[in-house]
């Protein structure tokens, strides 16, 4: 899923996130982000997997909530259309990576809450908002033992970037979390009735001075999937 550029007007994108896919062996396209939904659907026909970005808030209201904060962005076509590539994910089992917004995203859609501002609704002596430059690791992070992020990483414990003012609040009651920073804020979460559909809160597409080899494993992982998939049909 695109960007969007809500001063232009205008969508965009951060090469990392392409170039993590090519990089993986993939093959990366940016989706419509337009009002048709069926010339939505029409280009989600296309594609072996999914990757949501980051970008604005989550619209409080897919979690039954009022916006609180007037600093809160949000941009309700992405919603809207993410809902649209969620469902179809789960529906046809295609691997999701859900990236900072996107795990949030996936989280909301599911039935989980958000933080709709961290350093408002949750002490911690943590900064999950790192300063520039934003690729280098902010603060450490513990994988929970026995999900599919430990066993891909085989780490107990690293370091990642930060860049989000919100995060999970209640995890949805069927993703199960796989990561978590020292203050117990939900880093990484996965849907386990699903062969790859993961979202991670830190942004591997902007590796860190620490960890540049996981965040690649994460994207190997999901291109792999989505190749498992085409050669499938
Ligand atoms: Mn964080």
């Amino acid at each position: 899923m695109p960007l969007w550029d809500e001063y232009k007007n205008s969508i965009w994108m951060l090469p990392g996130y392409m170039d993590g896919i090519i990089r993986a062996g993939g093959l990366p396209i940016i989706l419509p982000l337009c009002g048709s939904e069926e010339v939505f659907s029409q280009a989600l026909g296309m594609c072996d997997g999914f990757l949501l970005t980051g970008g604005q808030d989550v619209s409080p209201a897919l979690y039954g909530e009022e916006k609180r904060y007037n600093f809160i962005t949000t941009y309700p076509l992405r919603d809207k259309l993410e809902t649209i590539v969620l469902d179809r994910a789960i529906e046809l089992d295609l691997p999701l990576l859900g990236i900072c917004r996107g795990l949030q995203f996936m989280n909301a859609a599911l039935g989980g809450t958000l933080y709709q501002d961290i350093p408002s609704e949750f002490g911690t002596a943590i900064s999950h908002r790192n300063a520039p430059p934003k690729s280098h690791a902010s603060h450490d992070i513990l994988l929970e033992p026995g999900t599919p992020l430990s066993y891909l990483l085989q780490e107990k414990r690293i370091a990642v970037n930060s860049t989000h003012h919100q995060g999970i609040k209640r995890l949805s009651p069927i993703l199960k979390c796989m990561a978590r920073a020292f203050d117990g804020l939900t880093e990484a979460a996965y849907l386990p009735l699903k062969k790859f559909i993961w979202g991670v809160q830190w942004h591997p597409e902007l590796p860190d001075l620490y960890c540049n080899d996981l965040n690649e494993k994460i994207f190997e992982t999901f291109v792999t999937y989505a190749r498992l998939g085409r050669n499938k049909y």
